[in-house]
């Protein structure tokens, strides 16, 4: 089974706009229907736990934790849960959700846009596995 943990600030949502990432909201529906695993870790206060749940985002996820300060923990405890799951991870920040998910040996896609889409991998532990830029080429990029 495929799981995927998804980061929601400027990978699902973006603050600028206050509004969905082009074709999240798509992808999130397509990836369910698919019976994938869906996990959100994000960054945030209750403020952004209440964003979350008004944007209705539990009707995808398995599973949302959101804490203060993201942790390779977070990461550690699904894989622990879901022990028999592939799991990817795909976010926008190479040093955090994809050094964490390196770090437990997942496969991490790297979604390069916005803000820091030029804060560059500077190891081997911030390097993707695969780097996109649009929605559009998620779903080729879990093959
Ligand atoms: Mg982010």
């Amino acid at each position: 089974m495929k799981a995927i943990i998804f980061d929601f600030n400027r990978t699902l949502y973006d603050p600028d706009q206050g509004s969905f990432v082009k074709g999240a909201v798509d992808s999130l529906q397509k990836l369910k229907e698919e019976k994938f695993l869906l996990f959100l870790i994000g960054k945030g206060t209750n403020e952004r736990a209440n964003l979350i749940n008004e944007l209705g985002l539990h009707r995808y996820f398995d599973e949302i934790i959101v804490k203060e300060e993201k942790e390779i923990e977070d990461f550690r405890y699904l894989k622990k849960k879901y022990p028999d799951a592939d799991f990817y991870v795909f976010g926008d920040r190479v040093k955090k959700e994809i050094r964490f998910g390196n770090e437990c040996g997942f496969k991490t896609i790297w979604f390069k846009n916005g803000k820091f889409a030029s804060e560059a991998p500077e190891n081997d532990q911030e390097k993707p596995w695969k780097t996109i830029e649009d929605y559009e080429e998620l779903e080729m990029a879990l093959k």
